[in-house]
């Protein structure tokens, strides 16, 4: 299993949505992706049309230790995408986690044990791909996502302050890496929210590649309101404006993500990249697509040749440039994470 923790302390900056759209796309492609909503706003529950319900098992209640992965996690309506749910439980999880044993693996270790039930049964791993939206904070939650992932994505907005917060990241992450999880490394960074035509969105993305040289991703996500929108439906981008730019974005981040898939055994024969790849539609979808046809006029008939020549199909648009190779985390500064500072190495 491929598990991406996709994180960054500051709110509202992308996290949710990435998790969602890029979890989408991912399952479009042929993916079997399992999301993990780790907050306990819920909003990655509610994006994907699913109600929080406390009396229902939640991460929470993996973490609690009162239900297994397998029974929390729920289908969704793209075929590929389950979801691990969360609810206003969670939002006491960290307390409750603080004085548990191995408090910083408890995530970890149910996945664990989903997996290889699941390999026991199924011979393959549960899922392709595990994603994990994480809390605006880097508390407990995030902790056992990190410990649980092998990579990080690190959504940030093109905005005034965007690289502040960002030492302090990856000051933990590389912490992590050290005391947790060795296998852990930063993907990249993902602008999100991006406005070519603001000069300020400009600067910044300017200032971030510049800082991060090689490890911001070659795509940004567009500003796109038909993102913003989608959540409210209950749906993804690619079954709320599938041609929308959104939709585009996520799909190009998905596209780097599956040409590295190399480097993970697991995923070998999965299917190479498509980028027609569309979201099947929906009841209501469906049924407006079939009304626009009743009412559309029938195609004036042309006096068509007997033989008509075949269009030239366009080639697949897939130009974009390879991801550069992993972050290598710079040196940690001196003072730690409070947390994790009490730990001893993982070597
Ligand atoms: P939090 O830290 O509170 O969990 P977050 O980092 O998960 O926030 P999101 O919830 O994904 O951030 O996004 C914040 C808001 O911005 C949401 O209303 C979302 O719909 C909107 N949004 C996200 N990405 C875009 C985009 N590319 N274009 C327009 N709106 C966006
Ligand atoms: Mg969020």
């Amino acid at each position: 299993m491929r598990r991406i923790a996709i994180i960054n302390q500051k709110g509202g900056v992308g996290k949710t949505t990435t998790t969602a759209n890029l979890g989408a796309a991912l399952a479009l492609q042929g993916r079997r992706v399992l999301v993990i909503d780790m907050d306990a706003q819920a909003n990655l529950t509610l994006a994907l049309g699913i109600e929080p319900d406390p009396s229902k098992p939640s991460s929470y209640s993996v973490l609690a230790g009162t239900a297994t992965v397998g029974q929390a996690i729920v289908p969704t309506a793209i075929p590929n995408l389950r979801l691990l749910p969360a609810n206003i439980d969670l939002s006491g999880a960290e307390l409750e986690l603080a004085s548990a044993m191995g408090r910083e693996f408890v995530l970890r270790d149910a996945l664990t044990e989903w997996n290889d039930s699941e390999r026991t049964r199924t011979g393959r791993d549960g899922a392709d791909y595990v994603l994990f939206d994480c809390p605006p904070s880097l508390g407990l939650l995030a902790i056992n996502s990190l410990s649980s992932a092998g990579e990080v994505l690190i959504t940030l907005q093109t905005e005034f302050l965007a690289l502040q917060g960002m030492s302090k990241l990856v000051e933990v992450v590389q912490l992590l890496k050290k005391r947790l999880n060795p296998e852990l490394t930063i993907t990249g960074i993902l602008p999100c929210m991006y406005d070519s035509r603001k000069r300020l969105a400009r600067e910044v993305l300017h200032e971030i590649r510049s800082y991060f040289k090689g490890q911001v991703l070659p795509v940004s996500i567009r500003s796109n309101v038909k993102l913003a929108e989608a959540p409210s439906y209950g749906k993804t981008i690619f079954s709320y404006a599938a041609d929308s730019s959104g939709a585009q974005d996520y799909m190009a981040v998905a596209q780097q993500l599956i040409e590295r898939e190399g480097q993970w055994p697991a995923l070998a024969g999965l299917p190479k990249f498509d980028p027609q790849a569309k979201a099947p539609l929906d009841a209501e979808a469906q049924a407006k697509k079939e009304a626009r046809k009743a009412v559309r006029p029938p195609p004036p008939r042309k006096k068509v040749p007997s033989q008509v020549a075949p269009q030239p199909v366009p080639p697949a648009t897939t130009t974009t440039p390879r991801p550069s190779s992993t972050l290598d985390i710079p040196p940690l500064p001196p003072d730690a994470f409070e947390i994790l500072s009490v730990l001893p190495d993982a070597s």
